[in-house]
């Protein structure tokens, strides 16, 4: 079974999630919740995905980004977005403790915002303190595209969407960013 994805415009993606305490995580509900949010992310495709995109305003975040993903993209793409396959895991309560002061653009998109692709600038890297779905306290410390995946989910909790952090003129449908820009290099901008 998996959640319906809420798209952009939807009220409760511009709200600020609640925090979890610590002994609510162990919950049947919130660990059913987080069950259904691996599944839904998984069926997208996608490589994170945040409570709030499922029409919970809790702060959680579930990521994974598989190696199949990644299979029909060249080596020098993958290079220039570090890219590499991460593990499913769960963050709880994620906050960023540091970043790095570098940022760099590259198109992402968002299951959020269908069909839609824009230039983000983000902090390379960035240390990311967090619950796990056991209540275990994590220190993440991520560069590249995990860095982004990142960022991208926390904002999520906060009410931000790319759309408020993107290079406006960049903004394209998913056809016309695989026609024209996707093999643009990493500098160029529309
Ligand atoms: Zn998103």
């Amino acid at each position: 079974m998996n959640l319906k994805i809420v798209q952009t415009g939807d009220p409760v993606l511009r709200k600020l999630a609640r925090e979890l305490a610590p002994e609510e995580i162990a919950s049947p509900s919130i660990q059913q919740l987080i069950d259904l949010m691996r599944s839904t992310m998984r069926d997208a495709p996608g490589v994170g995905l945040a409570a709030p995109q499922v029409g919970v305003s809790l702060r959680i975040v579930v990521i994974e980004d598989r190696a199949e993903y990644s299979a029909g993209v060249s080596t020098e793409r993958l290079a220039a977005r570090e890219r590499a396959p991460v593990p499913f895991h769960v963050l709880i309560n994620p906050k960023i403790v540091a970043s790095d002061g570098e940022e760099i653009e590259f198109f992402e998109g968002c299951l959020s915002v269908e069909g839609c692709s824009a230039l983000v600038p983000r902090a390379r890297s960035v240390m990311v303190e967090c619950l796990d779905e056991t209540s275990e306290t994590k220190r993440i410390a991520a560069t590249g595209w995990y860095a982004r995946i990142l960022q991208h989910e926390i904002d999520h909790l906060n009410g931000i969407l790319y759309l408020d952090r993107m290079d406006t003129r960049s903004f394209s449908t998913l056809a016309n960013f695989n026609r024209h820009w996707k093999d643009m290099a990493a500098n160029t901008r529309p």
